[in-house]
Parts: C-alpha cells; structure tokens; sequence
C-alpha cells in the first residue's frame, strides 16, 4: 500500500527561526530591505511623501537592472525622494563576508547576515556558461548523511531578500563573466522555503526584477509528492531536479533521514506531473558514494525504476566532506554504473567535482568557517 504523503505544511524546518526572526530575520530595529519586496509588495514605495507614479519602477530598476548599492546612485531620483527612501528602506541586508577562488574557476562566496548567520553560494564557470548554486536555508533538517548543510539541522530560512541577494553579489564580483544559470542547490531544501523560494523565482524571471528565463533557473529537491505537486501548480517553468540517491525507499530513507518515509512511484509521479506541464524533462541526481549506492545492482534497479521515462540522471561523485563517514566512489565504479543506465535506456550525465581545491561543495564553506579553519 501506498504510504500517505508526508504532510507539508507546516513546514518542519520554518520553526527554528530565531525568536526575534520569523519570515523577516533582519533584527529588531533595522529597517526592512527592498530585496524583500515581491513583484505586488513594491507598491509600498507609494507611500513615500515625495514618490510619483513611477518611483517603484525606477527604484526597481536601480536595485535590479543596475545593481546600485546605495541611493546616493539614484540620480534620476530627488534629492528629498532619496533621503526618503534612506530613512525607510535598506536597499540589501546581507554584506559580503569573503570568497573563496578555485583553480579551476569556481568561486564560493559568502554571505553575512543581519543575525550573524553566514550563507552561501558558489559561483561555477563551465564553457561558455556560468552557474550560480544559491543556498535556500541555513542549514538544513533533512540531513543526508553525506552533505555538509546537514550536520547541523535547519538553523533558520533565508528570506527572499537573502536568497536573491546571493545574485546581486556573484554579479558584481566578476562583472564581466555574466552568470548565465541558477540553481538553488546550495544549503537548505528549498520546498522546507517555498514561500520565500518562489517570491524570489518571481523576481528573478520577471522582466520587472533579474529577467532570468525560467529554463535558467532550477530547483533541486528531495521531492516529497505534496510538495512536488506544489510545484507543479506554479506558472513559471523552472527546472526541476529531484535528488534521488538510491533505486528503493529503504536505501533512501537511509541516506536521507529527514526526508520521512520515502515513495518512490509516487513521487515520480508528483515529478512527472510537472514535466507534463512544462514541457521540461526532469532531471535526477544520485550521488554516488563509494561502497553504498555505486554498484551495479543499483544502478540497474535505477535503470527498471527510470527506463523509458522522460528523465535525466545527473550521477554527481561525492564530493569529500571531511567528518562524513562515506568514501568517494572510484572512477571505474562511476563509469560502470553510468553504462549500465545507458543500457537500461537512460540518458546519463556525469558531473566533473569543481572547486574541490577550496572546498565548495554543497555547505561546506560555512563549516568550513564556522569551525574556523579559516575566518572570514
Ligand atoms: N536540498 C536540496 C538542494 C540542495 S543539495 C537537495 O538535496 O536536492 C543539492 C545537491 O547537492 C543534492 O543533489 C545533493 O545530494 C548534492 N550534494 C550534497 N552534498 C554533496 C557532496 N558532499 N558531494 C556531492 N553532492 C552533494
Ligand atoms: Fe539538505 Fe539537500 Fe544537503 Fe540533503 S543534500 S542535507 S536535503 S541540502
């Protein structure tokens, strides 16, 4: 029998906020901040004595078109509108704590916020592309073995604000490498967000906010059915990819504790309800740890689970977190297990790890930095 979905709402990781936190972590007394409008809430600008009729447009502009940092660079703004707008708005809450540049090109950025949280994102260069890797939550409650945001639980959701100023920020700091795709597949599992994770969707694809094509953007989720579904209802259509990890349900809930009890054709389903309409193939990322999910029996399990369905397996080799008890795979075990999904008739990508020399993969700069190895 078919296990009920896992319940939603309300979503187990909104409650660890901070007490003073909530929806809006900015600290008592600190003025709210533009990059927390959604696309409606800018109508609140209107309420600046000296605003016009197009003061949010042109405002927006400056924040999002621009990338002003200040309203001092709002020059087609007046003097009196300005102040205005200084004494009631910040125009972004977080501040760039430090980078780290990789050989290779990627460069993992992170992010300070009002309540000392740090956050990141990782910058990736791969040909004539450049992929930004946003971060949804601090940390985050699912806890999967193998995954540095998951050693310490959910510590709190980034609001929209944080997570598209993580945009703002890799922009600027390499201006001539524009960033070509985003997805959220740093720390945090986004649907545990979505309120948060959807607002700041909206402005990136509006043409109002980012103007990103939805097909630049992708949310990578552990994929409860509910929450799938959720996704499926909302108009823009971003990518989807759904972190599998493992053939059956036992296998999963084992590498990924705090996803609850698995079901695996029915979050196909959720899944694939999307694609129907989208139009998008998903994609689905296992990654492969060495001596636990890198054999040929699984891979041929995944091959009669994903076989003749419309869905792309990323296998991503894991990449060291040091503390972790798991092993890379070996590259021939990789290879294997990739042939035998091609044989089952799957289309295969094998992710090359970048920015292994400094670190980056998913949550491990902030642990990184927390246990002070090197401070920001
Ligand atoms: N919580 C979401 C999105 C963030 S994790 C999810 O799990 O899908 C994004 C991807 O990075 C996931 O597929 C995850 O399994 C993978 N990942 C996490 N830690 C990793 C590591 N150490 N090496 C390789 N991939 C990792
Ligand atoms: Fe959370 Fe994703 Fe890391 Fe699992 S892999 S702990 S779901 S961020």
């Amino acid at each position: 029998m078919a296990l009920p979905d896992p319940v939603v709402q309300p979503d187990p990781v909104s409650q660890p906020d901070p007490p003073d936190g909530g929806a809006t972590p900015s600290g008592a007394g600190l003025r709210p901040a533009l990059t927390d409008l959604s696309l409606e809430g800018w109508a609140a600008l209107g309420d600046l004595p000296s605003a016009r009729s197009f003061t949010a447009r042109q405002v927006r502009r400056w924040l999002y078109a621009k990338g002003a940092t200040t309203v001092d660079e709002m020059s087609d703004l007046t003097l009196a509108l300005r102040q205005e707008l200084d004494a009631a708005w910040r125009l972004r809450k977080g501040t760039l704590a430090r980078t780290y540049p990789s050989r290779d090109g990627t460069t993992g950025i992170l992010t300070r916020l009002d309540d000392g949280q740090l956050i990141e994102s990782v910058s990736i260069p791969e040909g004539d592309r450049r992929t930004l890797c946003i971060s949804s939550q601090v940390g985050c409650a699912v806890g999967c073995t193998f995954c540095a945001s998951g050693t310490e639980g959910a510590l709190r959701n980034l609001t929209a604000g944080e997570i598209l100023e993580q945009i703002l920020v890799a922009r600027e700091l390499e201006p001539q490498r524009p960033l070509t795709n985003y997805v959220f597949m740093g720390s945090g599992e986004p649907t545990h967000n979505l309120p948060a994770v959807l607002q700041a969707i909206a402005v990136m694809n509006s043409p109002a906010g980012l103007g990103i094509g939805a097909r630049r953007i992708t949310v990578s989720t552990i994929g409860h059915p509910a929450a799938l579904r959720r996704l499926a209802e909302v108009e823009i259509p971003f990518n989807v990819a759904l972190s599998l990890h493992a053939p059956t349900d036992l296998a999963r809930e084992a590498l990924m504790p705090g996803l609850g009890a698995s079901d695996l054709p029915a979050t196909l389903d959720a899944a694939l309800e999307r694609f129907e309409a989208t139009g998008r193939r998903l994609t689905a990322e296992v990654v492969l740890l060495g001596g636990v999910n890198d054999g040929l029996d699984e891979a041929e399990a995944f091959g009669r689970l994903l076989g003749g369905r419309p869905v792309a397996v990323n296998l991503i080799p894991w990449n060291p977190v040091p503390g972790l008890p798991h092993e890379p795979p070996v590259a021939s075990r990789v290879d294997a297990f990739a042939d035998a999904l091609r044989r089952a008739g799957v289309t295969v990508t094998v992710r090359r790890p970048r920015g292994q020399d400094v670190g980056v993969a998913c949550g491990q700069l902030k642990r990184r930095s927390d246990r002070r190895e090197d401070q920001p």
